[in-house]
């Protein structure tokens, strides 16, 4: 989806300022996002080699099927989060590729840097992000 050309905010006649991120920036947003995809895949690592650690060395005061049941529930929400996570870093990094990082989905207007800086692999701006969440909601 190309991003809509009509959706570039006002900023007055004096500005010069396209709708397009300046590049210096988005590198900065490049690099957040690069860095964090690192650390989850490092987390899922630890994440898995520690369980591994726990199967190995069984507490004798817990059963084995309760060993194994906290061991795939806790698994299974950490996998959850980090995978949902993931992909939308990965879908970030394509649009910077593309040109069409920081504009939202939904509306196709730009997402203020401000929001993007908290959550860089965000892809709605708020309005619509609170939109979402209320039809899940109802
Ligand atoms: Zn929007």
């Amino acid at each position: 989806m190309k991003p809509n050309e009509n959706a570039r905010p006002e900023t007055g006649p004096s500005s010069k300022k396209r709708s397009a991120m300046d590049k210096r920036e988005l590198d900065a947003f490049k690099k957040q996002l690069e860095e964090r995809r690192i650390e989850i895949v490092k987390q899922l690592e630890n994440f898995n080699e520690a369980m591994s650690f726990l199967e190995e060395s069984r507490p004798p005061e817990m059963s084995e099927e309760a060993q194994e049941e906290a061991a795939a529930i806790s698994l299974k929400a950490l996998d959850e989060q980090e995978r949902r996570e993931l992909r939308a870093i990965s879908l970030a990094l394509k649009k910077i590729k593309e040109g069409t990082y920081g504009i939202c989905e939904r509306c196709s207007k730009r997402i203020p840097s401000e929001r993007l800086k908290a959550l860089p692999a965000v892809h709605y701006c708020i309005a619509c992000q609170t939109r979402i969440e209320k039809g899940k909601s109802a």
